[in-house]
């Protein structure tokens, strides 16, 4: 291989010590993102159990008040009983009385369910809130760790980056447009090797997607400094250093 072949081959393991730093640095950062938007999600658990328990006093407040005109009317018959002038008077009076009366309690087992419910959503609402107060303290931990981390990254992406540009250099400007544009298509994968396909004696294939190679390119790569591209998937194909030499 000459000068142009070895600096391709060069230039994508730099590719790839460079794409893995990105990548690196990337995982740092999205660390930080999961842990912000776990506490979010909390966040919006409590206030959907606080909107929750608002409602249910609403509902808890407007019971309480109508038992409460509804005690006024016991009281009322309760005096309309003593004051009854017949038998009569005093049966229909007594069944008002004794309906009113069993309404009353039911409306006083809603209010209590009511108040139990109250009771469980606000131990809800203080655990979730304890669960805030844990998940920021976990975040503010792991964003601390992650800005080290960057620092620490992007310093290295920094020095792959020159390396990579110093690489670049000794690179004709068309290879290298083909370079970073197949770079760009697979994910920093733009020089593949050729494959010797095993006991079959000249049958080749590319080690970027399998499919065949002709003897013919083959060769030209052997006797000459040229990007050749795989007809299928468009990397730019390199020998190893035993088929050169074979
Ligand atoms: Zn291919």
């Amino acid at each position: 291989m000459g000068p142009i072949l070895n600096g391709l081959t060069k230039l994508q393991s730099v590719e790839n010590r460079l794409r893995a730093a990105k990548a690196k640095l990337a995982r740092s950062r999205r660390s930080v993102i999961v842990q912000e938007n776990q506490v979010r999600s909390l966040q919006s658990a409590l206030e959907a159990k606080k909107e929750e328990l608002q409602l249910t006093k609403v509902q808890s407040n407007r019971l309480e008040l109508e038992l409460k005109s509804r005690d006024e009317d016991v009281n009322k018959l309760r005096a309309a009983l003593n004051t009854s002038k017949s038998n009569k008077e005093y049966a229909a009076v007594l069944t008002q009385l004794n309906t009113t009366r069993a309404d009353n309690a039911k409306l006083e087992n809603q209010i209590l369910d009511l108040m139990k419910t109250m009771e469980t959503d606000n131990a809800e609402c203080e655990n979730i809130r304890k669960q805030i107060e844990e998940q920021k303290q976990r975040l503010e931990q792991t964003r601390k760790t992650a800005e080290v981390a960057a620092k620490e990254q992007e310093g290295e992406i920094a020095k792959v980056q020159a390396e990579w540009n110093e690489v670049a250099k000794t690179i004709p400007a068309e290879p290298l447009k083909v370079f970073k544009r197949v770079a760009e298509t697979y994910d920093g994968e733009a020089v593949a090797q050729v494959e010797q396909q095993e006991g079959r004696h000249a049958a080749y294939s590319c080690g970027g997607c399998f499919m065949g190679i002709t003897a013919e390119s083959v060769n030209v790569l052997i006797t000459r400094d040229e990007v050749i591209r795989c007809p299928n998937c468009t990397r730019i194909l390199v020998l190893t250093n035993a088929q050169i030499e074979v």
